[in-house]
């Protein structure tokens, strides 16, 4: 059995940038990555976005040369066990690793639904060749869920010239995320952009018919399709940690310093349930690419013995058609929220408080450069000057 100093189980962006966080620190420790895809780590937000207009796949991928990092990659393999007391990692294949300090990168898998042979729960590259090889122009898509993932790909696939429809049981698109009045304003948008809605209503069915599917609804719609996508939200990979005795809250429970109670075990990216310096250190777990790069980068560090403090405020971005934002902290449409519109829905700043008056999140709708200047107002808490002092902060 192979001895690693580090053995990675995952092949995200977290456990790419866990590579370059240990060698930053460490030139020569060796190195294995373990991912359950076949594909070398590469970047998982293009696949609803960039890769749909002019970018080119390879420009996809993170490290075309992980061998000169000194990395294994052991591809198409995923982990099925991990032995704490022994230092072992199981593989699918039977085979085991030893390591001395492991990262849990696993990030997290689509909600299925309990029916629907054929429908494609997005999230990899292998989901994307495959809807890319489907998605010719004229056919009909319908998308399930209305969050990010759906209203990316129903924008992407609309782009692309295809018939799209989504169903979703709120009244709006990005409903949970966004303040009522901008939600419903999105919601106008994609039906202008020719995207066919079905609001409050859900699949009960997803069935094939002819060469495509047919989607029944509770409204008792029958949706024709050639693809069906949805994007239903995601749960974190947290099973090993779970049978390996670790914490698990909905994701793996770390410290500060991205570490579980075991100290040779870490996690980072979207399986980690971390403390969120610029809330006080209350726990959350991050869905997004800016944190899973930041951490795993830190993780990789850690790894490599440099007992650094996660305090990084991570931001997130999406584009829909030709809107765009970038926003940081907490966004829940059930807090309360302060909105400042400078040209109606064009462009504006959205604070996010709970009902101790602390900002929690900032929404930056076509507000570019600013991210920091959102940390800053989240750090502070609550507004000094009262909420309406928040207008003309950023
Ligand atoms: C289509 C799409 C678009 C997105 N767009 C944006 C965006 O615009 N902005 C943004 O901020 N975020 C976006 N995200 C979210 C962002 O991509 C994730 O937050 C990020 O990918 C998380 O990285 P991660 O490495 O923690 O986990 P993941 O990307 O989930 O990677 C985990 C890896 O571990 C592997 N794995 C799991 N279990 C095992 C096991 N037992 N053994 C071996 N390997 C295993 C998985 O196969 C996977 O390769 C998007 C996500 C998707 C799917």
């Amino acid at each position: 059995m192979k001895t690693y100093r580090y053995v990675i189980v995952g092949g995200g962006m977290a456990a790419d940038a866990a590579v370059d966080g240990i060698r930053e620190r460490d030139p020569h420790g060796s190195i294995a990555l373990v991912s359950a895809e076949r594909f070398p780590p590469y970047k998982r937000p293009p696949l609803s976005k960039a890769l749909w207009h002019d970018y080119r796949l390879e420009r996809t991928f993170l490290k075309p040369s992980a061998a000169e990092l000194g990395v294994d990659e052991h591809l198409g393999q995923a982990v099925t066990a991990l032995d704490r007391a022994a230092h072992t990692v199981t593989l699918a294949s039977g085979a085991q690793l030893r390591y001395e300090r492991l990262l849990l990168a696993t990030g997290a898998s689509p909600k299925q639904l309990p029916f629907g042979e054929g429908v494609i729960y997005y999230r990899t590259m292998a989901d994307y060749l495959r809807v890319r090889a489907a998605a010719k122009e004229g056919r009909r898509a319908v998308i399930l869920g209305a969050g990010f993932i759906g209203c990316e790909m129903a924008a992407a696939l609309r782009q692309s010239g295809l018939e799209t429809a989504m169903v979703f049981p709120e009244r709006h698109l990005l409903e949970r995320l966004l303040p009522a009045d901008l939600a419903a304003h999105v919601t106008a948008y994609y039906r202008e952009k020719g995207v066919e809605l079905h609001a409050e209503d859900v699949p009960v069915a997803v069935e094939r018919a002819g060469d495509g599917f047919r989607v029944r609804t509770r409204a008792g719609r029958e949706l024709a399709a050639d693809l069906v996508l949805a994007g239903l939200g995601v749960r974190p990979n947290d099973g090993l940690a779970h049978e390996a005795g670790l914490r698990v809250e909905d994701g793996v429970v770390v410290d500060s310093r991205l570490q579980t109670e075991d100290p040779d075990v870490f996690a980072a990216g979207d399986v980690a349930r971390f403390p969120l310096d610029a809330l006080g250190g209350e726990l959350v777990r991050i869905e997004h690419e800016d944190n899973a790069k930041s951490q795993g980068r830190l993780a990789g560090r850690n790894l490599a013995g440099a007992e650094e403090p996660y305090t990084h405020t991570p931001f997130f971005y999406s584009d829909l058609f030709n809107l765009g934002f970038e926003a940081v902290g907490v966004l829940d449409a059930r807090l309360s929220t302060v909105a400042d519109w400078k040209d109606g829905f064009r462009k504006g700043v959205v604070y996010y408080l709970d009902d101790a008056g602390h900002v929690r999140g900032v929404l930056l709708w076509n507000v570019w450069d600013a991210v920091p200047k959102a940390e800053a107002v989240i750090r502070e808490g609550r507004p000094a000057g009262g909420v309406e002092a928040l207008k003309g902060r950023i």
